[in-house]
């Protein structure tokens, strides 16, 4: 049986000198002109769901940062929250033996992450199905997190990467909302081949979640990381034994990607979709993707071909690309076709 280790009794020193430090550089970045987002945003890396947001709308995902309540309503309602009862079971089919410890520091937490890898790649091995597999990795020189929903071996051996989407109509999702899934479970296949090939660096984690390799794991986790049979003292004991299982293991780049999408309110599944694995093309999109963040290039909102995105979109009011498109629109009509 599966062993999945959470932190229900988070104890997680507070800070407060460095929270209100932090409170104070936000502020201040956001008011820095010339910033490039990830300077303004005070981003160190990028999670993967957040380029499948740009690629609905930049100008939507920007906004989300800049007016972060409106965004905290938004995902209440989302078909992922209201979904969640679907993703509860499927975590009940699983059956992992939950096991419960304390976490101290940030060290402490990102360690029970690494647990639960060192814990699911056996399983993986041994051709169970696993859950909720954090990727992590460089991408076009940025490094990207995020959480595979589910990885197993299909009947003639292939390795699957199948993410899960709930959706609140009975119907397959239109090409664009396809179009930010695909680019998920694309980027989850680009991490995974990496972390199995032995191209992620311990480094690369360190830096970027900038955490202390040599702090020592908190006393409930040793002794879990004991009963595993696990010599681990500090954060980089325990980082350089994943990288290694991770490469020695005879997993391999995924196979196949598949989106299934489940109806929310029945639970029945609506059908699910492979999907094509271009790579040229996806580090092409990825460095698109990038050039914003990295203050290249301005956001962009969607045209007016898009429109009906703008019509479900809470920031409908207030927003000045739509309200500058629909200007723009307006002069080219009277223009070509003296239209007011
Ligand atoms: Fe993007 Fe339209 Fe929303 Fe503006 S209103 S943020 S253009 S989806």
């Amino acid at each position: 049986m599966q062993q999945r280790i959470v932190c229900v009794s988070v104890c997680i020193r507070p800070n407060l000198a460095a929270l209100f430090e932090r409170v104070k550089n936000r502020s201040a970045a956001l008011s820095v002109p010339n910033q490039s987002p990830m300077g303004r945003f005070l981003k160190r890396h990028l999670s993967v769901t957040q380029l499948c947001e740009q690629s609905w709308c930049e100008i939507k995902m920007a906004y989300g940062f800049i007016k972060p309540k409106v965004r905290m309503l938004e995902m209440q309602n989302t078909e992922v929250t209201t979904g969640a009862s679907i993703y509860l079971a499927r975590e009940l089919e699983v059956k992992p033996n939950v096991v419960t410890v304390a976490a101290v520091t940030r060290e402490d937490r990102e360690a029970l992450k690494l647990i639960n890898m060192l814990q699911m790649v056996p399983a993986l091995e041994a051709g169970q199905l696993v859950r909720e597999f954090p990727v992590f990795g460089v991408l076009e020189g940025m490094f990207f997190m995020g959480v595979v929903d589910e990885l197993y071996r299909s009947d003639s051996g292939e390795l699957v990467l199948s993410e899960l989407k709930t959706r609140s109509h009975n119907s397959l999702p239109r090409p664009a909302q396809t179009k930010g899934h695909a680019l998920q479970v694309c980027m989850y296949k680009l991490l995974f081949d990496s972390m199995v090939k032995g191209s992620v660096k311990r480094d690369h984690l360190l830096h970027n979640l900038q955490l202390d390799p040599n702090r020592v794991l908190g006393s409930d986790l040793q002794t879990h990381t004991q009963s595993l049979g696990l010599q681990a003292v500090t954060f980089r004991e325990l980082l350089d034994h994943l990288l290694v299982v991770l490469t020695c293991s005879n997993l391999h780049a995924i196979d196949k990607l598949r989106l299934e999408n489940s109806h929310q309110s029945s639970g029945k599944l609506i059908g699910t979709r492979e999907v094509a694995f271009e790579e040229a093309q996806l580090r092409t999109n990825i460095r698109g993707y990038l050039a914003y963040w990295r203050g290249e290039r301005v956001p962009q909102g969607v045209e007016v071909e898009e429109a009906w995105k703008c019509r479900m979109c809470r920031y409908e009011e207030t927003c000045n690309w739509r309200r500058d498109r629909s200007q723009r629109l307006m002069m080219v009509n009277k223009s070509q076709f003296g239209v007011s």
